[in-house]
Formats: structure tokens, sequence, C-alpha cells
């Protein structure tokens, strides 16, 4: 008995050991993709850029569909073998200056440099397309796999004023375009899920 709980004691404490480790490598260890933590320093570095430039810049935020039914239908390692391969459907479907990362779970996000929210959509909707097309080898040939997927800008309110001596905090606006994503996707899944949804101005 106290073997058996020293070993899962010591099993918990590489797992979270693990974590940390892959959270300051800035990978996911699973599909290869930046983390949410490397992502988050991108896009904030992208914001600081455009509030310098004035260019544009979106966010795309996507959820994969049902996905709790792949873990449950094919088990959990099938699920891993789905999402690695959803990650490389999503990195070849964008350009290379892109960034794309797994945000966590089943959700991933892109950031496109100098890209406007209906050149974002544009993208989403053609990652989309890809996605429900794909192929997944055996034991799933009869899966197949969609997402919903939310657009936001990145970029700064031009007309808003701003506070006298401050700092801009371009991680807040980060955070801004991430919560505006969030919402148009959560969107996107109330209107039947596998569509593209853009979070308003
Ligand atoms: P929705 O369309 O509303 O997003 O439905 P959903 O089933 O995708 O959403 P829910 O949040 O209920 O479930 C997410 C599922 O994603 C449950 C969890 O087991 C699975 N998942 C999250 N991370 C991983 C992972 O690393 N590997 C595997 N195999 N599954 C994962
Ligand atoms: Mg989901
Ligand atoms: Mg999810």
């Amino acid at each position: 008995m106290f073997t058996l709980l020293t070993v899962r004691a010591a099993r918990t404490r590489i797992h979270s050991q693990a974590q940390r480790l892959e959270e300051l490598a800035g990978q996911d260890m699973l599909t290869g993709l930046d983390n949410r933590l490397r992502f988050t320093d991108i896009a904030t570095r992208e914001a600081a850029r455009i509030h310098r430039t004035g260019e544009e810049s979106s966010l795309i935020l996507m959820d994969l569909d049902r996905f709790k039914n792949v873990n449950d239908t094919y088990g959990h390692p099938v699920g891993d073998e789905v999402l690695r391969k959803a990650a490389g459907v999503i990195q070849s479907n964008v350009r290379d200056t892109d960034h794309v990362a797994r945000f966590g779970g089943e959700e991933f996000i892109i950031l496109l440099p100098g890209t406007s929210t209906d050149g974002a959509r544009v993208v989403a909707d053609k990652v989309r397309h890809a996605l429900s097309e794909c192929s997944f080898g055996p034991p799933t040939e009869n899966l197949h796999i969609t997402a919903s997927f939310g657009v936001a800008s990145l970029s700064y309110d031009r007309d808003a004023t701003p506070d006298a001596g401050c700092p801009v905090e371009h991680s807040s606006q980060v955070d801004r375009a991430y919560q505006a994503a969030d919402s148009a996707m959560y969107h996107a899944k109330r209107n039947g899920r596998n569509r593209v949804e853009v979070a308003p101005v």
C-alpha cells in the first residue's frame, strides 16, 4: 500500500515537472507546435509592432467539434494522433509567416501578421474546409473532424484616446483580441459548429 502511494506521488510529481518543462520550452510536446506561453509572447511582440506601424493583424481561434466523442469512440491515444494530424493540416494551410499554436486541449490559435479580419476569415474557411476533408487512417477511416472558428482583430483602435503618460500594455491588447476571438468561436458553436464567425469591431 505504502509503495503504491509512493509510486503514485512520484508519478504525479514527474507529470507536473514535465508540464513545467514543456511550458519553459515553449513547445507543445504532442503536436510540436508552440504552446500558449510562447504564442502569447509572439502575439504581444506583434501587437507592439502594429501599434508602431499602424498595420492590421488578426487572430483565429479554433476548437475541434465534439472531440470528446473521438476519445470515447476510439480511445485517447487515437485522439492524440488525430490532434497531431489536425495540427499538420492547420500548419500546411497557412503561410510560413503565420504562427500556429496549440492553445490547450483541442483548441488551436493562429496569428496572421499584416492580415485584416476579412483576410483571416478566408484563411479560417480554408483551414475549416481542409480539416473537414481530411481522412484519418485506420482505425478512423469513418472519422470526420470539423472545427469552429472565431476571428478577431489584434489591431489598436486608432480613435481611442491614449491615457496620458501611461505606457501601452500590449499584452492587454492580446488578451482583448483573444477574448473577442473566443466569444466569436462560441457563436460559431452555437450557430451549428463547422463554421467561421468574425468578432464585431
Ligand atoms: P465542442 O464541440 O463543444 O467543443 O465539444 P467537445 O467534445 O470538443 O468539447 P469538450 O470540452 O466537452 O471536450 C473536449 C475534449 O477534448 C475532452 C478531452 O478529453 C479532449 N482532449 C483535450 N485534450 C486532449 C488531448 O491532449 N488528447 C486527447 N486525446 N484528447 C484531448
Ligand atoms: Mg471542442
Ligand atoms: Mg475546447
